[in-house]
């Protein structure tokens, strides 16, 4: 990768303090993906290899398609308060706390911060954040590129994961030529690309494609048709015995329907609260969107989460969505 010299700069801090710590705390947002999961089981795979002591963290549940990965069974869900950390690497996330609490700032000597988000602070020591790069695991891999580390099988298998995850298998808008160099390189280093395809995308449950079947089934468009929508309500869940997890790509779906700008999946969290994943067009800015609602994300892809039920939800978001339309 063409790498700027600010980028060279941060790596090669983060590289300088990769060395001078030895106990790591590796961790993505909540609610973790592809991305994050994966570019935190390389990074503490590598750090192990070099007699580093690093562990990934995550509040919640890591979704059933990385658990193939190798060490995803060893991630841990928290730590005792009393623990510290020579150095916290931060994935993905647009603050500290946004890694769902596991440890506090204090608990920690220095923090790298790496994301690709367009919603980002600069919390850490060191702030890489590269928003035209399609996946984390592309910044990790330049990480390791620098330090002249050599990836072993399944640690390019976890970064190949965030990849092709993030990029919707290299047909988002967000893929770019660099994505498939560094596909390439790993691919060098022994990715069995079919296995990791049948892994992530064909090993779902009878139930779970049942899920997707009723949701896509109850799929409605609005605002003139501009604007399509999915329910995933609590009884969707119940009727198919299947749990969020289950529900993992249903948004990609909502873009197929000729004329639509934005599509979005509404999942019931409570009677209050809803959690909104949206996608959109190229040119239209979910961004200005979402920031409405504290959530965060990238131009064509972003969340938040709506302190209302899913009925309500729907409303509030089309309002939204009927101004930034410019719809009457
Ligand atoms: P999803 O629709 O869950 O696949 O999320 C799409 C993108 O939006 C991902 O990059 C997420 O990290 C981001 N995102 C989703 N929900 C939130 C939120 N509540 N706050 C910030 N970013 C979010
Ligand atoms: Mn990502």
């Amino acid at each position: 990768m063409n790498l700027s010299k600010s980028d060279i700069n941060k790596i090669s801090e983060i590289s300088k303090i990769i060395k001078q710590s030895k106990t790591f705390f590796i961790a993505g947002h909540i609610k973790p993906d592809g991305d994050s999961i994966g570019s935190a089981l390389a990074l503490a795979s590598v750090l192990n290899r070099r007699g580093k002591k690093a562990c990934v963290y995550s509040v919640d549940e890591i979704p059933k398609f990385v658990k193939f990965l190798k060490g995803s069974n060893k991630i841990k869900k928290a730590v005792k308060k009393t623990d510290k950390f020579d150095c916290a690497i931060i994935l993905e996330s647009v603050n500290f706390s946004r890694t769902g609490g596991i440890i506090t700032p204090s608990q920690t000597k220095k923090i790298i911060n790496i994301d690709h988000h367009l919603t980002y602070t600069d919390f850490g020591n060191v702030n890489y954040i590269v928003p035209s790069s399609s996946s984390t695991a592309e910044l990790v891999l330049n990480i390791f590129e620098y330090m002249k580390i050599k990836l072993l099988k399944h640690e390019a298998e976890c970064l190949y994961t965030g990849i092709i995850t993030d990029t919707g298998r290299f047909q988002q808008v967000n893929t770019t030529p660099n994505s498939h160099i560094a596909s390439a390189k790993l691919m060098e280093c022994g990715v069995d690309v079919n296995k990791v395809y049948k892994e992530i995308y064909e090993k779902g449950s009878i139930n779970a494609l049942k899920l997707q079947g009723l949701a896509l089934y109850g799929i409605k468009t609005i605002l003139n048709n501009k604007v399509s929508y999915i329910l995933l309500t609590k009884d969707i869940f119940k009727k198919t015995s299947t749990s969020e997890g289950d529900s993992e790509g249903v948004v990609n779906y909502t873009l197929r329907i000729d004329g639509v700008i934005v599509g979005c999946v509404f999942k019931e969290v409570d009677g209050k609260t809803t959690k909104v994943s949206f996608r959109s067009i190229r040119n239209f800015d979910l961004l200005k969107v979402v920031r409405e609602f504290g959530g965060g994300g990238h131009k064509n892809a972003a969340g938040c989460t709506i302190n209302a039920g899913i009925k309500e939800a729907v409303k509030i978001v089309e309002d939204v969505l009927r101004k930034k339309l410019k719809i009457k």
